[in-house]
């Protein structure tokens, strides 16, 4: 990826220290949805995504949100704030917006064809200065670009890597430098896929067999490592998304757990810790064992223990970012 370049010395350090400085929260508060055409998401915070080399996975960081397929729709600012970054031909992103909210979290809006015709005269200097097809990230301090709620920031499109015209969404908290999950603030406002949550698959110490409630799986290792694959299915065969909670108990105890509300930034290119072989953005293996414990791992039993018990009762359950749970109850036994 070629290096960021500046405009100028504008100083994002100083937009972040104004941004601290003006303190309080308002986030739960009232927010405007970025896409309105559609009240549907079609990716969902955390979902495997492969690396552009396909040598890893990473984690989607923010949220897919439905443009009905069509580009050049309005998106609006969630949220009062400032302009903060903007972003010019990035490979992934494309067009993106960064909008600072008054608690330190920003809001990035990603793949647009067009930037507001009031940010034009930055962006067009500064590509007369760089190049046209050129990646930059522009800076601006708190004063030049005010944004009020449900301000038309840009028109979406397909730039950078996208498969179909859609918005990128994503809130990033710049003093916990993490990403948070959207869905936290635009539940409300969404409409929940109609799709079913399944579990689908289990490997166990890389063995992949099928699902079976109440079923007995052998294991002959120490510790066994358990693998799943779940997604919620849209009912057209469509959409696949990935899942918000997966907790795994052995005895009636939590054993492992992962949760997508938050994802650190020095996790997101570490998908691989969480992704099993063969994962992809459509193909969801979630390993239920790790060497850390760091969010989006947020119970991990697996890495201190130095025998498992002979039999155990297991149970998974899975939740999806609507509340709708499945649960897998089976037995763990020493061959
Ligand atoms: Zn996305």
């Amino acid at each position: 990826m070629e290096k960021l370049e500046k405009r100028k010395k504008r100083s994002a350090v100083l937009a972040l220290f104004t941004a601290l400085l003006l303190g309080t929260a308002t986030l739960y508060g009232a927010y405007t949805l970025p896409s309105q055409v559609s009240k549907k998401t079609t990716s969902s915070f955390g979902e495997c995504r492969n690396s552009n080399d396909l040598a890893y996975t990473r984690f989607h960081a923010g949220i897919d949100l439905s443009t009905n397929g069509f580009e050049n729709t309005n998106i609006y600012a969630t949220e009062e704030g400032y302009l903060w970054k903007i972003w010019v031909n990035h490979e992934n992103y494309g067009n993106a917006i960064y909008i600072m909210h008054a608690d330190g979290i920003a809001s990035v809006y990603g793949h647009l064809n067009r930037f507001s015709d009031r940010f034009l005269p930055v962006i067009q200097s500064a590509m007369i200065e760089f190049g046209e097809a050129t990646y930059m990230e522009i800076a601006f301090s708190p004063q030049e670009y005010t944004i009020r709620r449900g301000e038309i920031i840009g028109l979406s499109g397909q730039t950078g890597t996208a498969l179909a015209p859609h918005c990128h969404f994503e809130f990033f908290d710049v003093r916990n430098d993490e990403y948070i999950n959207p869905i936290l603030y635009l539940k409300d406002l969404l409409e929940p896929p109609a799709a079913d949550l399944k579990i689908e698959r289990v490997r166990i110490d890389g063995e992949n067999q099928n699902v079976v409630e109440n079923g007995t799986f052998y294991f002959s290792s120490a510790i066994p490592k358990i693998e799943i694959n779940t997604r919620l299915s849209n009912r057209t065969g469509q959409g696949k998304y990935g899942v918000k909670t997966i907790t795994f108990f052995v005895n009636e105890a939590e054993f492992y757990k992962i949760h997508f509300d938050r994802i650190p930034r020095e996790m997101l290119e570490n998908g691989d810790t969480v992704f099993g072989e063969g994962s992809n953005h459509s193909n969801y293996w979630y390993k239920l064992y790790a060497s850390l414990e760091e969010k989006p791992i947020v119970v991990n039993l697996w890495k201190d223990l130095s025998t498992f018990p002979d039999l155990a009762a297991c149970r998974i359950i899975v939740e999806d970012d609507w509340g709708n749970l499945k649960t897998w109850n089976f037995r763990l036994r020493r061959r």
